[in-house]
């Protein structure tokens, strides 16, 4: 196991920030630790780098035990914080050369780093002078300067336009491939993009933790159709693979099937046998969007 957490808690003062959190991850994998703000991320995070203890529970990453060992364990740690802090009066290459001999890592890896990240023509650059895109990549070489087995980025797209979103998406994913990543963001659609598998936090407890395959598999398909004239019940029960069927208005019918084939062009080959026209069809699948906004927005 690349990351163990059993049974974390978290108190600041008198709020519970976190509640017996357990979960694991296998090497390789790049998992999105999604949840809306205030629900633990970064505290999780925190306690997973040895920067802060949590009240109960343990970590291990690497095999290495975070609370007993944190500088050990930090060495297997690529880590990323909330808002990035960089010197940005330093240049790109000197922060680099700076954070090696901070960590003691071997000079030669800074170019290789520098490659990695998509900094090469940055390099010669102020931190300040580069756009927030590039600052993250500079975080980013900085987090693995080290070639840690384990990437703990927090929010690293926070604040990205929407090119740059996709740069840092792609970014992550090339270096996943090698390391265990831990990613934290509030956007799902981030997670389908880059991850194998999302844990959802909410309010300080794992809600969901499933590989995304798991969650995406879902033959369920909710279709509106409008036809040009009304079209009666028995004539809309021969359609294949309809579970229920809801009468809106006149012409107006909400289908639900199971099916793994695109119902849609099912309903066009059935309205013309049956001479009925479509006016208008729409697919009204819960999006794994939706799926989140209801499941940490519910009280
Ligand atoms: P997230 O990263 O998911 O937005 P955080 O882990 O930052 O959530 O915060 C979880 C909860 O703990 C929030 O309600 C936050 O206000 C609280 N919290 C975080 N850090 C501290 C702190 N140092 N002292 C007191 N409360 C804190
Ligand atoms: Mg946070």
């Amino acid at each position: 196991m690349s990351i163990k957490v059993s049974l974390v808690s978290k108190i600041y003062k008198t709020q519970k920030a976190l509640n017996t959190i357990s979960f694991s991850a296998q090497k390789g994998q790049i998992i999105g630790f999604l949840g809306p703000n205030g629900a633990g991320k970064s505290t999780m995070m925190k306690i997973l780098t040895g920067f802060i203890k949590p009240n109960e529970g343990e970590v291990f990453v690497d095999g290495i035990d975070v609370l007993q060992n944190p500088l050990e364990a930090q060495k297997t740690i690529g880590y990323l914080p909330e808002h990035n802090p960089l010197y940005s009066d330093m240049y790109v290459r000197e922060y680099l050369q700076f954070q090696a001999s901070i960590f003691k890592v071997d000079k030669s890896q800074i170019e290789t780093c520098i490659q990695k990240v998509g900094l090469t023509e940055e390099a010669h650059k102020k931190i300040h002078q580069l756009s927030k895109g590039y600052q993250q990549r500079v975080g980013l070489a900085a987090a693995i300067l080290h070639n840690p087995n384990v990437l703990i980025l927090d929010e690293p797209t926070t604040g990205l336009d929407p090119n740059q979103l996709v740069e840092i998406r792609e970014l992550i994913k090339e270096l996943g491939k090698d390391k265990t990543v831990l990613f934290s963001t509030h956007i799902m659609q981030e997670v389908e993009a880059v991850c194998d598998r999302v844990i959802i936090i909410k309010k300080g407890e794992i809600i969901i933790d499933k590989k995304l395959s798991k969650l995406q598999k879902n033959n369920q398909q909710i279709i509106k159709v409008i036809f040009n004239t009304k079209v009666r019940e028995a004539l809309i029960n021969q359609l294949e693979n309809l579970i229920s069927s809801k009468d809106i208005s006149n012409n107006t019918w909400q289908l639900t099937f199971n099916s793994v084939e695109d119902m849609r062009s099912k309903i066009f080959d059935f309205a013309q046998k049956n001479n009925l026209k479509i006016l208008e069809l729409s697919s009204e699948n819960k999006t794994l969007e939706s799926l989140f906004t209801e499941l940490t927005s519910k009280e």
